[in-house]
Protein backbone atom coordinates (compact mmCIF):
# COMPACT_ATOMS: atom_id res chain seq x y z
CA UNK A 1 0.00 0.00 0.00
CA UNK A 2 0.92 3.69 -0.81
CA UNK A 3 0.35 5.72 2.84
CA UNK A 4 -1.38 8.64 1.07
CA UNK A 5 0.87 11.67 2.49
CA UNK A 6 -0.09 15.35 3.44
CA UNK A 7 -2.87 15.17 5.30
CA UNK A 8 -2.35 13.39 8.67
CA UNK A 9 -4.55 14.05 11.58
CA UNK A 10 -7.14 15.67 8.84
CA UNK A 11 -10.72 14.41 7.22
CA UNK A 12 -10.25 13.41 3.90
CA UNK A 13 -14.10 12.61 2.31
CA UNK A 14 -13.89 9.28 -0.19
CA UNK A 15 -17.06 9.36 -2.34
CA UNK A 16 -17.59 5.85 -4.50
CA UNK A 17 -16.51 2.70 -2.23
CA UNK A 18 -16.06 0.32 -5.41
CA UNK A 19 -12.10 -1.06 -5.73
CA UNK A 20 -10.36 2.02 -5.68
CA UNK A 21 -12.57 4.40 -2.98
CA UNK A 22 -11.69 1.16 -0.15
CA UNK A 23 -8.10 1.03 -0.87
CA UNK A 24 -8.27 4.84 -0.99
CA UNK A 25 -9.90 4.78 2.80
CA UNK A 26 -7.11 2.12 3.30
CA UNK A 27 -3.99 4.29 2.20
CA UNK A 28 -5.60 7.16 3.72
CA UNK A 29 -5.98 5.94 7.51
CA UNK A 30 -2.62 4.38 6.83
CA UNK A 31 -1.23 7.80 6.36
CA UNK A 32 -2.39 8.90 9.15
CA UNK A 33 -5.95 10.55 8.13
CA UNK A 34 -9.25 10.07 9.29
CA UNK A 35 -10.99 8.74 5.94
CA UNK A 36 -15.22 9.50 6.03
CA UNK A 37 -16.75 6.97 3.52
CA UNK A 38 -19.88 7.24 1.41
CA UNK A 39 -21.68 5.35 -1.45
CA UNK A 40 -25.14 6.21 -2.67
CA UNK A 41 -25.51 2.08 -3.11
CA UNK A 42 -26.47 0.10 -0.38
CA UNK A 43 -24.27 -2.72 -0.92
CA UNK A 44 -20.85 -0.68 -1.80
CA UNK A 45 -21.56 0.86 1.75
CA UNK A 46 -21.83 -2.71 3.66
CA UNK A 47 -18.87 -3.69 2.10
CA UNK A 48 -17.29 -0.49 2.92
CA UNK A 49 -18.59 -1.93 6.68
CA UNK A 50 -17.47 -5.22 6.10
CA UNK A 51 -14.14 -3.35 5.55
CA UNK A 52 -14.13 -2.12 8.62
CA UNK A 53 -15.38 1.43 7.98
CA UNK A 54 -18.25 3.50 8.83
CA UNK A 55 -20.04 5.10 6.11
CA UNK A 56 -21.47 8.70 7.21
CA UNK A 57 -23.74 10.64 4.63
CA UNK A 58 -21.90 13.09 2.93
CA UNK A 59 -25.14 14.86 1.20
CA UNK A 60 -26.54 16.42 4.42
CA UNK A 61 -26.19 19.56 5.29
CA UNK A 62 -23.13 19.76 7.03
CA UNK A 63 -21.54 17.08 5.51
CA UNK A 64 -18.55 18.14 4.65
CA UNK A 65 -17.89 19.87 6.77
CA UNK A 66 -14.09 20.23 8.83
CA UNK A 67 -13.29 17.65 5.00
CA UNK A 68 -10.28 19.00 3.79
CA UNK A 69 -10.50 16.90 0.91
CA UNK A 70 -13.23 15.12 -1.26
CA UNK A 71 -11.73 11.85 -2.86
CA UNK A 72 -13.96 10.78 -6.19
CA UNK A 73 -14.11 7.93 -7.58
CA UNK A 74 -13.83 7.85 -11.52
CA UNK A 75 -17.15 6.17 -12.39
CA UNK A 76 -19.11 9.66 -10.56
CA UNK A 77 -19.43 12.62 -12.37
CA UNK A 78 -17.65 15.20 -11.09
CA UNK A 79 -18.60 18.27 -13.80
CA UNK A 80 -20.43 16.67 -16.87
CA UNK A 81 -22.81 16.05 -17.56
CA UNK A 82 -23.83 17.52 -14.41
CA UNK A 83 -21.45 16.81 -11.20
CA UNK A 84 -23.12 14.41 -8.29
CA UNK A 85 -24.78 16.48 -5.96
CA UNK A 86 -21.67 15.84 -2.97
CA UNK A 87 -19.39 17.13 -5.66
CA UNK A 88 -21.23 20.23 -6.41
CA UNK A 89 -21.74 21.25 -2.55
CA UNK A 90 -17.60 20.63 -2.52
CA UNK A 91 -17.25 22.88 -5.53
CA UNK A 92 -19.50 25.49 -3.70
CA UNK A 93 -17.93 24.61 -0.72
CA UNK A 94 -14.46 25.23 -1.85
CA UNK A 95 -13.53 21.78 -0.75
CA UNK A 96 -10.53 20.55 -2.85
CA UNK A 97 -11.82 17.75 -5.19
CA UNK A 98 -9.09 15.02 -6.03
CA UNK A 99 -8.68 11.30 -6.51
CA UNK A 100 -6.99 8.09 -6.19
CA UNK A 101 -4.03 8.95 -8.88
CA UNK A 102 -3.64 12.52 -7.78
CA UNK A 103 -3.27 10.95 -4.07
CA UNK A 104 -0.94 8.56 -5.35
CA UNK A 105 1.75 10.80 -7.36
CA UNK A 106 1.72 13.35 -4.14
CA UNK A 107 2.70 10.39 -2.34
CA UNK A 108 4.73 8.24 -4.15
CA UNK A 109 7.86 9.43 -3.69
CA UNK A 110 9.62 9.16 0.13
CA UNK A 111 12.95 10.15 1.19
CA UNK A 112 13.83 6.66 1.00
CA UNK A 113 14.62 6.92 -2.52
CA UNK A 114 17.42 9.06 -1.48
CA UNK A 115 19.23 6.20 -0.88
CA UNK A 116 18.44 4.18 -4.37
CA UNK A 117 20.80 3.83 -7.07
CA UNK A 118 18.49 4.44 -9.80
CA UNK A 119 14.89 5.90 -8.02
CA UNK A 120 11.73 4.21 -9.41
CA UNK A 121 9.99 5.03 -12.30
CA UNK A 122 6.14 5.93 -13.28
CA UNK A 123 4.91 4.85 -17.06
CA UNK A 124 1.15 6.06 -17.35
CA UNK A 125 -0.77 5.08 -20.45
CA UNK A 126 -3.86 7.10 -21.96
CA UNK A 127 -5.77 7.54 -25.30
CA UNK A 128 -9.04 5.97 -26.77
CA UNK A 129 -8.34 2.74 -27.14
CA UNK A 130 -5.37 -0.16 -26.27
CA UNK A 131 -4.79 1.53 -23.15
CA UNK A 132 -5.46 -1.72 -21.37
CA UNK A 133 -3.13 -3.68 -24.07
CA UNK A 134 -0.52 -1.53 -24.52
CA UNK A 135 -0.07 -1.40 -20.47
CA UNK A 136 -0.01 -5.27 -20.15
CA UNK A 137 2.46 -5.35 -23.20
CA UNK A 138 4.76 -2.81 -20.88
CA UNK A 139 4.57 -4.71 -17.50
CA UNK A 140 4.97 -8.17 -20.02
CA UNK A 141 8.21 -6.65 -21.37
CA UNK A 142 9.49 -5.15 -18.44
CA UNK A 143 9.01 -8.76 -16.62
CA UNK A 144 10.64 -10.90 -19.56
CA UNK A 145 13.26 -8.18 -18.66
CA UNK A 146 13.93 -9.12 -15.20
CA UNK A 147 12.76 -5.45 -13.94
CA UNK A 148 10.75 -5.70 -10.28
CA UNK A 149 7.50 -4.35 -12.03
CA UNK A 150 3.89 -3.61 -10.60
CA UNK A 151 0.48 -2.73 -13.10
CA UNK A 152 -1.83 -0.47 -11.62
CA UNK A 153 -5.26 1.96 -12.10
CA UNK A 154 -7.36 1.10 -14.47
CA UNK A 155 -6.05 -2.37 -14.83
CA UNK A 156 -4.78 -4.73 -12.15
CA UNK A 157 -4.90 -2.80 -8.47
CA UNK A 158 -6.28 0.21 -7.43
CA UNK A 159 -2.94 2.60 -7.73
CA UNK A 160 -2.83 3.11 -3.45
CA UNK A 161 -2.67 -0.68 -3.50
CA UNK A 162 0.71 -1.09 -5.26
CA UNK A 163 3.46 -2.29 -3.11
CA UNK A 164 6.09 0.67 -2.48
CA UNK A 165 8.32 0.54 -5.34
CA UNK A 166 11.80 -0.63 -4.70
CA UNK A 167 15.21 0.10 -6.13
CA UNK A 168 15.25 0.39 -10.05
CA UNK A 169 11.37 -0.49 -9.98
CA UNK A 170 9.10 0.62 -12.35
CA UNK A 171 5.23 1.16 -12.12
CA UNK A 172 2.59 0.63 -15.13
CA UNK A 173 -0.53 2.83 -14.50
CA UNK A 174 -3.69 2.65 -17.10
CA UNK A 175 -5.25 5.73 -16.58
CA UNK A 176 -8.39 6.86 -18.22
CA UNK A 177 -9.41 10.51 -19.30
CA UNK A 178 -12.07 10.66 -16.33
CA UNK A 179 -8.86 10.10 -13.69
CA UNK A 180 -6.61 12.50 -15.75
CA UNK A 181 -9.32 15.27 -15.48
CA UNK A 182 -9.69 15.09 -12.15
CA UNK A 183 -6.02 14.27 -10.57
CA UNK A 184 -4.56 17.12 -9.13
CA UNK A 185 -0.86 15.90 -9.19
CA UNK A 186 0.09 13.81 -12.43
CA UNK A 187 3.92 13.43 -12.68
CA UNK A 188 5.18 10.48 -14.59
CA UNK A 189 8.48 10.01 -16.03
CA UNK A 190 6.71 8.54 -19.16
CA UNK A 191 3.81 9.23 -20.66
CA UNK A 192 1.88 7.83 -23.51
CA UNK A 193 -1.35 8.93 -25.47
CA UNK A 194 -2.43 6.15 -27.83
CA UNK A 195 -4.71 7.45 -29.89
CA UNK A 196 -7.81 9.79 -30.01
CA UNK A 197 -11.58 8.65 -31.50
CA UNK A 198 -14.73 10.18 -29.42
CA UNK A 199 -15.70 8.38 -26.38
CA UNK A 200 -17.23 9.29 -23.06
CA UNK A 201 -18.46 12.63 -24.44
CA UNK A 202 -21.26 13.16 -22.11
CA UNK A 203 -18.87 12.86 -19.45
CA UNK A 204 -16.15 15.73 -20.84
CA UNK A 205 -18.74 18.22 -22.67
CA UNK A 206 -17.44 16.90 -25.76
CA UNK A 207 -14.62 15.92 -27.88
CA UNK A 208 -12.47 19.12 -26.96
CA UNK A 209 -12.64 18.56 -23.14
CA UNK A 210 -12.36 14.77 -23.88
CA UNK A 211 -8.59 15.78 -25.15
CA UNK A 212 -8.14 18.13 -22.87
CA UNK A 213 -8.76 15.71 -19.79
CA UNK A 214 -6.13 13.62 -21.72
CA UNK A 215 -3.29 16.15 -22.26
CA UNK A 216 -3.32 16.91 -18.52
CA UNK A 217 -0.83 13.98 -18.14
CA UNK A 218 1.57 16.28 -20.02
CA UNK A 219 1.25 19.54 -18.83
CA UNK A 220 3.99 21.46 -18.37
CA UNK A 221 6.34 20.15 -15.62
CA UNK A 222 5.19 16.77 -17.10
CA UNK A 223 7.03 13.58 -18.31
CA UNK A 224 10.68 13.04 -19.15
CA UNK A 225 9.48 11.57 -22.27
CA UNK A 226 6.06 11.27 -24.22
CA UNK A 227 5.17 8.57 -26.54
CA UNK A 228 2.49 10.03 -28.91
CA UNK A 229 0.42 8.43 -31.44
CA UNK A 230 -0.09 10.88 -34.21
CA UNK A 231 -2.23 8.89 -36.55
CA UNK A 232 -4.72 11.73 -35.51
CA UNK A 233 -4.50 15.66 -35.27
CA UNK A 234 -4.50 15.28 -31.89
CA UNK A 235 -2.04 13.81 -31.07
CA UNK A 236 0.10 15.57 -33.85
CA UNK A 237 -0.70 18.91 -32.56
CA UNK A 238 0.18 17.25 -28.94
CA UNK A 239 3.55 15.99 -29.93
CA UNK A 240 4.10 19.59 -31.55
CA UNK A 241 3.26 21.61 -28.60
CA UNK A 242 5.47 19.03 -26.36
CA UNK A 243 8.74 19.24 -28.80
CA UNK A 244 10.82 22.19 -29.63
CA UNK A 245 11.49 21.23 -32.84
CA UNK A 246 11.46 18.04 -35.24
CA UNK A 247 14.83 16.48 -33.56
CA UNK A 248 13.53 16.70 -29.98
CA UNK A 249 13.77 12.99 -28.72
CA UNK A 250 11.87 13.83 -25.50
CA UNK A 251 8.64 13.28 -27.65
CA UNK A 252 8.46 9.77 -29.37
CA UNK A 253 6.57 9.84 -32.34
CA UNK A 254 4.50 6.43 -32.39
CA UNK A 255 2.65 5.39 -36.05
CA UNK A 256 0.71 2.28 -37.16
CA UNK A 257 0.41 2.77 -41.03
CA UNK A 258 2.72 5.94 -41.72
CA UNK A 259 6.20 6.05 -41.99
CA UNK A 260 7.93 8.78 -39.82
CA UNK A 261 11.40 9.05 -40.59
CA UNK A 262 12.06 12.01 -38.32
CA UNK A 263 15.19 13.73 -37.30
CA UNK A 264 13.84 13.15 -33.74
CA UNK A 265 12.93 9.78 -32.28
CA UNK A 266 10.00 7.67 -34.03
CA UNK A 267 8.51 4.25 -34.25
CA UNK A 268 5.62 2.99 -36.66
CA UNK A 269 4.43 -0.13 -37.92
CA UNK A 270 3.84 -0.45 -41.48
CA UNK A 271 2.41 -3.99 -43.20
CA UNK A 272 3.10 -5.55 -40.02
CA UNK A 273 7.08 -4.70 -39.86
CA UNK A 274 7.58 -2.51 -36.64
CA UNK A 275 11.06 0.40 -37.12
CA UNK A 276 12.50 2.29 -35.11
CA UNK A 277 14.39 5.74 -36.20
CA UNK A 278 16.27 8.00 -34.35
CA UNK A 279 17.95 11.07 -35.95
CA UNK A 280 16.86 9.78 -39.44
CA UNK A 281 18.58 6.48 -39.05
CA UNK A 282 16.82 3.09 -38.94
CA UNK A 283 17.89 1.64 -35.50
CA UNK A 284 15.64 -1.34 -34.98
CA UNK A 285 13.23 -3.44 -37.32
CA UNK A 286 10.51 -6.35 -35.65
CA UNK A 287 8.79 -8.39 -37.85
CA UNK A 288 5.31 -8.33 -36.11
CA UNK A 289 3.42 -10.92 -38.51
CA UNK A 290 3.53 -14.04 -36.51
CA UNK A 291 2.96 -12.58 -32.79
CA UNK A 292 -0.37 -14.69 -32.04
CA UNK A 293 -0.82 -12.33 -28.84
CA UNK A 294 -1.19 -9.42 -31.18
CA UNK A 295 -3.33 -9.51 -34.05
CA UNK A 296 -3.72 -6.77 -36.77
CA UNK A 297 -2.44 -2.72 -37.59
CA UNK A 298 -4.53 -1.72 -34.20
CA UNK A 299 -2.26 -4.20 -31.85
CA UNK A 300 0.94 -3.16 -34.15
CA UNK A 301 0.25 -0.05 -32.47
CA UNK A 302 0.18 -0.93 -28.84
CA UNK A 303 3.24 -2.91 -29.86
CA UNK A 304 5.13 0.43 -30.80
CA UNK A 305 3.75 2.42 -28.27
CA UNK A 306 5.20 -0.17 -25.99
CA UNK A 307 7.73 -0.43 -27.12
CA UNK A 308 8.70 2.97 -27.28
CA UNK A 309 7.99 3.24 -23.48
CA UNK A 310 10.88 0.59 -22.26
CA UNK A 311 13.38 1.83 -25.00
CA UNK A 312 13.91 4.94 -22.80
CA UNK A 313 14.69 3.22 -20.05
CA UNK A 314 17.54 1.05 -22.08
CA UNK A 315 16.47 -1.90 -23.09
CA UNK A 316 17.96 -3.46 -26.19
CA UNK A 317 15.54 -4.15 -29.35
CA UNK A 318 16.13 -7.72 -29.36
CA UNK A 319 15.16 -8.46 -25.90
CA UNK A 320 12.16 -6.65 -26.32
CA UNK A 321 11.07 -8.76 -29.60
CA UNK A 322 11.68 -11.95 -27.91
CA UNK A 323 8.96 -10.03 -24.97
CA UNK A 324 6.67 -9.51 -27.63
CA UNK A 325 6.74 -12.70 -29.10
CA UNK A 326 6.03 -14.04 -25.50
CA UNK A 327 2.64 -11.79 -25.09
CA UNK A 328 -0.48 -14.02 -24.41
CA UNK A 329 -2.97 -11.08 -25.37
CA UNK A 330 -5.50 -9.67 -22.87
CA UNK A 331 -8.94 -11.81 -22.70
CA UNK A 332 -11.89 -9.59 -24.48
CA UNK A 333 -9.70 -7.92 -27.21
CA UNK A 334 -9.51 -9.41 -30.42
CA UNK A 335 -8.58 -12.71 -28.36
CA UNK A 336 -9.46 -15.99 -30.64
CA UNK A 337 -11.47 -18.48 -28.09
CA UNK A 338 -11.34 -21.46 -30.40
CA UNK A 339 -11.20 -22.96 -34.20
CA UNK A 340 -13.35 -25.25 -35.18
CA UNK A 341 -14.46 -26.81 -38.64
CA UNK A 342 -11.68 -24.15 -40.05
CA UNK A 343 -14.00 -21.29 -38.08
CA UNK A 344 -12.08 -18.87 -35.73
CA UNK A 345 -14.08 -17.12 -32.83
CA UNK A 346 -12.69 -14.10 -31.89
CA UNK A 347 -13.75 -12.08 -29.02
CA UNK A 348 -13.31 -8.76 -28.76
CA UNK A 349 -16.18 -7.85 -26.67
CA UNK A 350 -14.12 -4.49 -25.27
CA UNK A 351 -14.69 -3.24 -28.68
CA UNK A 352 -17.67 -0.61 -26.73
CA UNK A 353 -17.06 2.03 -29.03
CA UNK A 354 -16.75 2.50 -32.99
CA UNK A 355 -13.05 3.15 -33.33
CA UNK A 356 -12.31 -0.20 -32.02
CA UNK A 357 -14.84 -1.93 -33.62
CA UNK A 358 -13.61 -0.50 -36.84
CA UNK A 359 -10.22 -2.00 -36.24
CA UNK A 360 -11.52 -5.81 -35.13
CA UNK A 361 -13.42 -5.38 -38.91
CA UNK A 362 -10.21 -4.36 -40.35
CA UNK A 363 -8.27 -7.06 -38.44
CA UNK A 364 -9.50 -10.53 -39.90
CA UNK A 365 -11.32 -11.27 -43.23
CA UNK A 366 -14.42 -12.91 -43.67
CA UNK A 367 -16.67 -11.86 -41.05
CA UNK A 368 -19.26 -13.13 -39.49
CA UNK A 369 -20.18 -9.93 -37.02
CA UNK A 370 -21.90 -10.02 -33.65
CA UNK A 371 -22.42 -6.13 -33.05
CA UNK A 372 -24.80 -4.56 -30.93
CA UNK A 373 -26.00 -3.64 -27.22
CA UNK A 374 -26.47 -0.04 -25.54
CA UNK A 375 -25.23 2.10 -28.57
CA UNK A 376 -23.21 5.18 -28.36
CA UNK A 377 -24.13 9.23 -29.21
CA UNK A 378 -22.97 9.52 -33.48
CA UNK A 379 -24.08 6.21 -34.32
CA UNK A 380 -22.31 3.56 -36.02
CA UNK A 381 -22.30 5.33 -39.73
CA UNK A 382 -18.12 5.83 -39.07
CA UNK A 383 -17.79 1.70 -39.83
CA UNK A 384 -19.11 2.21 -43.40
CA UNK A 385 -16.16 1.82 -44.71
CA UNK A 386 -15.19 -1.06 -43.22
CA UNK A 387 -18.23 -3.04 -43.86
CA UNK A 388 -16.41 -4.84 -46.69
CA UNK A 389 -14.62 -7.62 -44.95
CA UNK A 390 -18.55 -8.51 -43.24
CA UNK A 391 -20.20 -11.45 -44.60
CA UNK A 392 -23.06 -11.03 -42.58
CA UNK A 393 -23.78 -9.03 -38.98
CA UNK A 394 -26.11 -10.73 -36.53
CA UNK A 395 -27.54 -7.52 -34.17
CA UNK A 396 -28.44 -8.10 -30.99
CA UNK A 397 -29.29 -5.50 -27.83
CA UNK A 398 -30.76 -2.55 -27.82
CA UNK A 399 -29.55 -1.08 -30.71
CA UNK A 400 -29.83 -4.18 -33.04
CA UNK A 401 -32.55 -2.15 -34.87
CA UNK A 402 -30.97 0.98 -35.34
CA UNK A 403 -27.63 -0.78 -36.26
CA UNK A 404 -29.52 -2.62 -38.99
CA UNK A 405 -30.89 0.65 -40.69
CA UNK A 406 -27.24 1.52 -40.08
CA UNK A 407 -25.74 -0.69 -41.84
CA UNK A 408 -27.29 -0.53 -45.08
CA UNK A 409 -26.89 -2.66 -47.42
CA UNK A 410 -24.76 -5.58 -45.35
CA UNK A 411 -26.55 -8.61 -45.27
CA UNK A 412 -27.94 -8.90 -41.69
CA UNK A 413 -30.25 -10.73 -39.11
CA UNK A 414 -31.91 -9.06 -35.79
CA UNK A 415 -30.96 -11.97 -33.36
CA UNK A 416 -32.00 -9.75 -29.81
CA UNK A 417 -29.70 -12.44 -27.67
CA UNK A 418 -26.41 -13.84 -27.78
CA UNK A 419 -27.51 -17.32 -27.68
CA UNK A 420 -29.75 -16.42 -31.13
CA UNK A 421 -26.50 -14.68 -32.83
CA UNK A 422 -23.74 -17.03 -31.77
CA UNK A 423 -26.23 -20.37 -32.53
CA UNK A 424 -26.74 -18.40 -36.01
CA UNK A 425 -23.57 -17.22 -36.83
CA UNK A 426 -21.82 -20.32 -36.20
CA UNK A 427 -24.60 -22.59 -38.48
CA UNK A 428 -23.86 -20.58 -41.57
CA UNK A 429 -20.11 -19.72 -40.99
CA UNK A 430 -17.86 -21.30 -43.53
CA UNK A 431 -14.14 -22.75 -43.68
CA UNK A 432 -11.80 -19.58 -43.44
CA UNK A 433 -14.39 -17.03 -41.95
CA UNK A 434 -14.27 -15.30 -38.31
CA UNK A 435 -16.67 -15.25 -36.28
CA UNK A 436 -16.17 -12.05 -34.62
CA UNK A 437 -17.73 -10.27 -31.61
CA UNK A 438 -16.99 -6.95 -31.77
CA UNK A 439 -20.34 -5.04 -30.14
CA UNK A 440 -19.48 -1.23 -31.26
CA UNK A 441 -21.76 -0.81 -27.74
CA UNK A 442 -21.91 -0.57 -24.23
CA UNK A 443 -22.90 -3.94 -22.49
CA UNK A 444 -25.03 -2.91 -19.87
CA UNK A 445 -28.75 -3.41 -21.81
CA UNK A 446 -27.83 -7.11 -21.49
CA UNK A 447 -24.93 -7.23 -19.36
CA UNK A 448 -23.13 -5.51 -15.87
CA UNK A 449 -20.10 -5.23 -17.98
CA UNK A 450 -18.20 -6.25 -20.89
CA UNK A 451 -16.15 -9.39 -19.41
CA UNK A 452 -19.66 -11.08 -19.08
CA UNK A 453 -20.66 -10.33 -22.14
CA UNK A 454 -17.18 -11.40 -23.97
CA UNK A 455 -17.27 -14.74 -21.06
CA UNK A 456 -20.91 -15.30 -22.09
CA UNK A 457 -19.72 -15.36 -25.89
CA UNK A 458 -17.21 -17.83 -24.90
CA UNK A 459 -19.12 -20.13 -23.07
CA UNK A 460 -21.65 -20.28 -25.67
CA UNK A 461 -18.93 -21.06 -28.61
CA UNK A 462 -17.35 -23.50 -25.63
CA UNK A 463 -21.13 -25.37 -25.79
CA UNK A 464 -21.38 -25.71 -30.05
CA UNK A 465 -21.62 -28.99 -30.55
CA UNK A 466 -18.80 -30.11 -32.65
CA UNK A 467 -15.38 -31.59 -33.12
CA UNK A 468 -13.27 -30.10 -29.75
CA UNK A 469 -12.26 -27.06 -29.55
CA UNK A 470 -8.78 -26.03 -30.29
CA UNK A 471 -7.59 -22.26 -29.12
P1 LIG B 1 -8.60 0.50 -23.52
O1 LIG B 1 -8.03 0.07 -22.21
O2 LIG B 1 -8.04 1.80 -24.00
O3 LIG B 1 -10.07 0.40 -23.63
P2 LIG B 1 -7.94 -2.10 -24.70
O4 LIG B 1 -6.54 -2.54 -24.88
O5 LIG B 1 -8.72 -2.67 -23.58
O6 LIG B 1 -7.93 -0.50 -24.59
O7 LIG B 1 -8.73 -2.29 -26.05
C1 LIG B 1 -10.05 -1.78 -26.17
C2 LIG B 1 -10.65 -2.17 -27.49
O8 LIG B 1 -9.98 -1.50 -28.54
C3 LIG B 1 -10.58 -3.63 -27.82
O9 LIG B 1 -11.72 -3.93 -28.60
C4 LIG B 1 -9.32 -3.77 -28.62
O10 LIG B 1 -9.34 -4.88 -29.51
C5 LIG B 1 -9.31 -2.45 -29.39
N1 LIG B 1 -7.98 -1.90 -29.54
C6 LIG B 1 -6.85 -2.31 -28.90
N2 LIG B 1 -5.82 -1.52 -29.28
C7 LIG B 1 -6.30 -0.60 -30.12
C8 LIG B 1 -5.73 0.50 -30.84
N3 LIG B 1 -4.43 0.79 -30.74
N4 LIG B 1 -6.56 1.24 -31.63
C9 LIG B 1 -7.87 0.95 -31.74
N5 LIG B 1 -8.46 -0.07 -31.12
C10 LIG B 1 -7.70 -0.83 -30.31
Amino acid sequence: MIPVRGYQGQKVAVLGLGRSGLATARALAEGGATPVVWDDSPEAREKAEAAGFAPEDLSRARGLEGVAALIVSPGIPHLYPAPNPIVAKALAEGVPVDNDIGLFFASLATPEWNKFDQPPKVIAVTGSNGKSTTTALIHHILEVAGKPVQMAGNIGRGVLDIDPPGDGAVVVLELSSYQTDLARALTPDIAIFTNLSPDHLDRHGGLGGYFAAKRRLFAEGGPDRAVIGVDEVEGRFLANQLSVGPGDDRVIRISSGTKLETPGWSVFARKGFLSEWRKSRQVASIDLRGIAGLPGAHNHQNACAAYAAVRPLGLAPKLIEEALHSFAGLPHRSQLVAERGGVRFVNDSKATNVDSAAKALQAFPKIRWIAGGLGKDGGIGALTPFLGSVVKAYLIGHSARDFALQIGETPQEICETMEAAVTRAAAEAQPGETVLLAPAAASFDQYPNFEKRGDHFTALVEALAGPPIEG
